[in-house]
């Protein structure tokens, strides 16, 4: 008997097929941009899977509201949070909120062995949003392409940025040929160009020509994953997305909440879940998306921060919403998969910011059929509390600032 499992442990373990992922961040792409242009290799991509829009700029009007602005998107999706958590209100990246772990962290911390990748049209994406954080470090990220806007000698600066043009292309070939040679677990590329055309021309030709470069840089990668999967007991995950949308007037200019500022979408080779079709899918739940693929998991501390959801798999919860008043907290939910319970616990107070614990109570537990609640906090008094609305399958959040302390 011992000698069958053994040869059935075997058999598992070489047959077992890897898993691989590639995340590509192509910037300042407003959806109806995306959407009117004929992008070939984008275009398959989504037929294989999904096309989705989505959006950027946390809650409107809101405690999570976020300049629609890229560093700040950026890492959005690197932690699953947005900017009142993880601190890069801007592109200076100057304090950024390291409590929150970025996707490469989580692949460290728990998947060791792994092998991580950056290629990148700008450095400091590495080196302050993954590797600033003190539990990484420099270089560790093992894999990386990046620092060619720093080099003016190869790369000489001119007024059209099409220096930036050309090492989008070094990047994209790059990444190309290391997912051909070395495979590398999980690959983050950053392309730029789009972004430049669109300050300059906004809504213009110029913007459309870069659309068609994009394109063909994402066909290397696409190119380059086909080959891996053919030769190879490999899977392949590919997630492409845009930073932000653009002003509506010129399309030269983001940074705000305007709807097409707002705007943004998705690609991705395997089809989403039910969660993404019911809802418009967030550049927060990439993030998610992507430990559900690896199969890895956050602590509870981690879990009960996070702003997005998978959009792969089976999600319980979503749209969380909740509002304070009289000593009273009033907590609302959407049901996705209806198997099981959905307990709601509360926090009053923030010192996981502060890279230390909450003590979160237990106060109600709802069946399928409920989807609100209301909590009684005079027994905790607080000028803000947090709100973890747990499922069978995931678990979402919402922040309540009392009258006193209102935060936007
Ligand atoms: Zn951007």
């Amino acid at each position: 008997m011992q000698h069958l499992l053994l040869a059935f442990t075997l058999i598992i373990s070489v047959s077992a097929t890897a898993q691989k992922a590639v995340f590509i961040i192509a910037d300042g792409i407003p959806a109806d941009v995306l959407e009117n242009n004929n992008l070939p290799t984008l275009k398959s991509i989504a037929a294989a899977g999904t096309y989705t829009r989505a959006f950027v700029g946390g809650e409107k009007g809101s405690y999570s509201e976020s300049p629609t602005i890229s560093a700040v998107g950026y890492n959005s999706l690197l932690t699953g949070t947005w900017v009142n958590k993880h601190n890069v209100p801007d592109n200076a990246i100057r304090t950024p909120n390291y409590s929150y772990p970025t996707i490469f962290r989580l692949m460290k911390e728990q998947l060791p062995a792994k092998k991580t990748a950056i290629f990148s049209t700008w450095t400091d994406n590495r080196t302050k949003l993954v590797e600033g954080d003190p539990t990484m470090g420099a270089g560790s990220i093992v894999i990386h392409a990046d620092g060619f806007e720093l080099d003016t000698l190869h790369f000489p600066h001119d007024k059209n940025s099409d220096y930036i043009s050309k090492i989008d292309d070094t990047v994209s070939t790059a990444a190309a040929l290391s997912i051909r040679t070395d495979a590398p677990d999980l690959s983050w590329v950053y392309l730029e160009y789009t972004d430049d055309m669109g300050h300059r021309y906004g809504d213009s030709r110029e913007q459309q020509d870069a659309l068609f470069k994009l394109d063909n840089q994402v066909k290397k990668i696409w190119e380059a994953i086909q080959y891996r999967q053919k030769k190879f007991r490999e899977e392949w995950l590919i997630i492409i997305t845009t930073d932000h949308g653009r002003d509506a007037k010129s399309g030269k200019h983001h940074g705000g909440q305007s709807d097409r500022e707002r705007s943004t979408w998705i690609i991705c080779n395997q089809p989403f879940n039910t969660y993404a079709e019911r809802f418009t899918p967030g550049i927060v739940d990439i993030t998610p998306t992507l430990i559900h693929y690896f199969n890895i998991s956050m602590h509870l501390p981690q879990l009960y921060e996070a702003d997005g959801i998978s959009l792969l798999g089976k999600t319980s919860v979503a749209a969380p919403h909740a509002f304070f008043y009289q000593g009273k907290i009033d907590v609302s939910w959407k049901r996705i998969d209806t198997t099981g319970k959905v307990f709601i616990y509360i926090s009053p107070t923030n010192e996981f910011a502060k890279g230390k614990e909450d003590v979160y109570t237990r106060k109600a537990e709802a069946t399928a059929k409920t989807l609100s609640c209301t909590l009684d906090v005079t027994d905790m008094p607080s000028g803000m509390y947090k709100i973890v609305i747990e499922g069978k399958y995931n678990t979402v959040n919402y922040w309540v600032y009392t009258e006193e302390q209102k935060k936007k």
